[in-house]
């Protein structure tokens, strides 16, 4: 196992669109997390190591005081790759991310985390449109971003990923064009870009259920989706997958584990793991996650056996969202129907010796292109 994913469930509040497992606290019991994570890595951490790439996301990670980020890496440093007593290099073996809200960055926070082994950051912009921070629930503001990037490459981070959030509703008048600039100015190593959706039992479900704001058309969807590819391919960013961009060299190891269906351990709470052929997660709640690790119990809440054909799905499905796409020998793809030829014709799919892959225009509707290569799919 050569993948570690550290959930950190705190947040300061909840922003309007997220349904993740959180929870919001005013002060972050990192005592108690940081002993939960190491009594869970008691419980279920033989067999892992080498790591290649240790991710701590959630949630806020960089809620957490840096001493506890330092204190977590100290206690993995015997499982990395490369040589205690920490991770040192932004290119070494290890690759060290740390998800951060731009408010949480200052010089003296950026400096610990780098000292502690971090060498890579990435922010979660989302805009940098004030009145679209506002109306997402973000604590940071746009000037906050900047500020953020240029600690991180004062304390010797400088790969550097931004997440971006695009098709925001109508009335909210967000300029993308202007914000892909303004993030494109900053000269990020990565770039994360996700469309807004309606997740149930989130504040923006409540908006919408009420008529007091409605997603996105699906025509702007695509212009924005398609202009930041458009934007970033002109900047010298390559879309290695079908949200995330980077400048040659600087793909995200740790996700690219996860697409290529490599094992990986989650600690923490709601965090996931996969052994090749189970996939596990924890306890979604912070209390019953930690109560569980504290009491010697195991915090799995269930686990799904994969079957060969479930695998091979999955393979395809994770396949097509990367930019290497899948092998054209793949035994799912045996039977593909009228809609595959359909998609070719289209230019959605691009055959390319043994492999296929996803255009840009194939990966707005890669649910569909899945069905049709599997022989399933209504007509396109
Ligand atoms: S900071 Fe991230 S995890 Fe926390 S509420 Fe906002 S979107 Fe969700």
């Amino acid at each position: 196992m050569h993948h570690l994913y550290l959930h950190v469930p705190f947040c300061a509040r909840r922003c309007s669109y997220c349904d993740f497992a959180i929870a919001v606290r005013r002060r972050v019991p990192a005592e108690a997390y940081v002993e939960s994570i190491k009594e869970e890595l008691r419980l279920v951490g033989q067999g892992i190591g080498p790591l290649e790439t240790i991710y701590f996301g959630g949630g806020t990670p960089s809620l957490l005081p840096p001493e506890a980020i330092a204190d977590l890496l100290v206690t993995l440093s015997p499982y990395a790759s490369s040589p205690t007593p920490s991770f040192p290099t932004p290119s070494g073996s290890v690759e060290v991310t740390l998800e951060a809200n731009p408010d949480d960055v200052t010089p003296a926070s950026a400096a610990a985390w780098r000292r502690a082994g971090v060498n890579r950051v990435s922010l979660g912009a989302q805009s940098f449109d004030e009145a679209v921070l506002r109306w997402m629930h973000r604590t940071h503001d746009a000037a906050s971003i900047s500020g953020a990037v240029q600690s991180l490459r004062e304390a010797g981070i400088d790969n550097i990923s931004l997440d971006l959030i695009f098709a925001l509703p109508e009335e909210l008048q967000r300029d993308w064009s202007r914000d892909l600039e303004m993030a494109l100015a900053l000269l990020p190593s990565h770039l994360s870009l996700y469309g807004l959706t309606v997740e149930p039992r989130t504040p923006l479900a409540r908006w919408v259920s009420r008529g007091a704001t409605a997603p996105a058309p699906d025509d702007r969807y695509a212009d924005e989706y398609l202009l930041a590819h458009e934007r970033l391919a002109a900047a010298g960013y390559h879309f290695y997958e079908v949200s995330n961009a980077a400048r040659p060299g600087f793909e995200s190891r740790h996700n690219a584990a996860y697409w290529t269906g490599r094992p990986y351990l989650g600690l923490g709470p709601s965090a996931h793991s996969f052994d090749g052929g189970t996939r596990r997660w924890n306890l979604s709640a912070w209390e019953a996650y930690h109560r569980a690790v504290s009491e010697g119990r195991s915090p799995i809440e269930s686990e799904e056996l994969l079957s060969a054909e479930q695998r091979d799905l999955e393979a395809l499905y994770l396949g097509l969202r990367t930019s290497a796409g899948i092998n054209t020998a793949r035994p799912v793809l045996a039977r593909p129907g009228p809609s595959f030829t359909a998609c070719l014709d289209n230019g959605w799919l691009i055959e390319d010796g043994s492999r296929l892959r996803c255009s840009p225009e194939g990966w707005l509707r890669l649910d569909s292109l899945v069905a049709a290569l599997t022989g399933g799919a209504p007509a396109l």
